[in-house]
């Protein structure tokens, strides 16, 4: 039987809305905030993440048990760190998340649930992506998508920085973006608002298309993107740390997300692009590795087959395809 992928947005965005809560928590207890884990590959892990992941994964295996959950955390590490002061503020803000009380050995099952890996619908999950926004105190996203048969058919992404209004930087933040296949995306207010339809820009003038890029340096290469700006696209570069740069992409802020590999043996996180492409290609924009070929969610938790990826609003894709070819073999 075939789930309609709508229903998938009513779990996820429950849950999503008490990670938001947990999240903004976290930045207002500035102690707490200051106190990030570190993992391995020296990425950073605050207990946020952790938080974030148990509540989303608990909603998740309540209303579909057997479905496959791929995410980023896993309770090793916290229990490996646990301190014990790390893990009784993981347990606290849970609790309080829920208004129940919660074991520690129960949050740590809710995240590691990972409910049947043969399972033709996986839920991709990054608790907080963008966790280096985060610490900063700038962008990032709770990042909810969902696959059927390795197609992502529904997106979810809680941006509790992002300004409700991109022409009025300076007003009210949070802004839930979601979409599922066929029904177009949206965005709404996390603290209340009337809902909008979000639309890729329809700019084709290679003049004016503005490219999202990482912020930090090391998560891709910034050089690539000045080269692009350099062969005429040219409405400048704005670096946005997560999948709010697909977000940014979907309500048109700006034309082209381009990530290229950050070194030739990295693969991206699927948990870093599931839930952004579905959402910015139900707005109206086209989504493929910097090749242009397809993406491919098919191998397991990262983008195997394919050379990072380059999302834009669509009339130029081709053009940029061939510019970064062009700029690749200068090298
Ligand atoms: P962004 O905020 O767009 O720079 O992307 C954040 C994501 O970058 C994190 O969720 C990580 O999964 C991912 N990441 C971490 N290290 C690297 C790296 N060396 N190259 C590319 N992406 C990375
Ligand atoms: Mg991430």
């Amino acid at each position: 039987m075939k789930t309609d992928p709508s229903a998938y947005l009513d779990v996820g965005l429950a849950a999503g809305r008490l990670s938001a809560a947990i999240c903004r928590r976290v930045q207002q207890e500035r102690v707490v905030a200051g106190v990030p884990q570190s993992k391995a590959g020296n990425e950073p892990v605050t207990i946020a993440d952790y938080a974030s992941q148990a509540v989303i994964l608990r909603a998740i295996a309540a209303s579909f048990p057997r479905h496959a959950i791929l995410a980023e955390e896993n309770s090793a590490h916290l229990r490996a760190q646990a301190d014990e002061l790390v893990g009784r503020q993981v347990n606290r803000l849970v609790a309080e998340a829920l208004a129940e009380e919660v074991s520690f050995d129960q949050l740590c099952a809710w995240i590691d649930h990972q409910g049947d890996p043969a399972s033709r619908i996986r839920w991709a999950i990054d608790p907080i992506d963008g966790t280096k926004g985060f610490i900063r105190r700038e962008q990032y996203a709770i990042a909810i998508g969902v696959l059927e048969e390795d197609v992502p058919v529904a997106g979810m992404l809680i941006c509790p920085n992002l300004a409700v209004d991109a022409e009025a930087p300076a007003g009210p933040r949070g802004v839930i973006f979601a979409a599922a296949r066929g029904a177009g995306a949206f965005q709404v207010p996390l603290d209340g608002g009337p809902e909008k339809r979000a639309r890729a820009s329809a700019c084709a003038d290679r003049a004016r298309v503005r490219i999202l890029g990482s912020v930090e340096a090391s998560h891709g290469d910034p050089a690539l993107l000045t080269a692009l700006v350099a062969e005429g696209f040219g409405g400048g570069i704005v670096r946005v740390d997560s999948q709010v740069k697909y977000a940014a992409l979907a309500r048109g802020e700006a034309e082209v997300y381009l990530r290229p590999r950050s070194r030739p043996d990295w693969r991206d996180n699927v948990w870093d692009h599931a839930a952004g492409v579905a959402i910015a290609r139900e707005a109206g924009a086209i989504a493929s590795d910097v090749d242009g070929r397809p993406l491919d969610f098919r191998h397991g938790a990262r983008l195997e087959e394919n050379r990072g990826v380059l999302a834009t609003n669509g009339p130029l894709h081709a053009e940029i395809v061939a510019a970064i070819a062009r700029i690749e073999a200068r090298r």
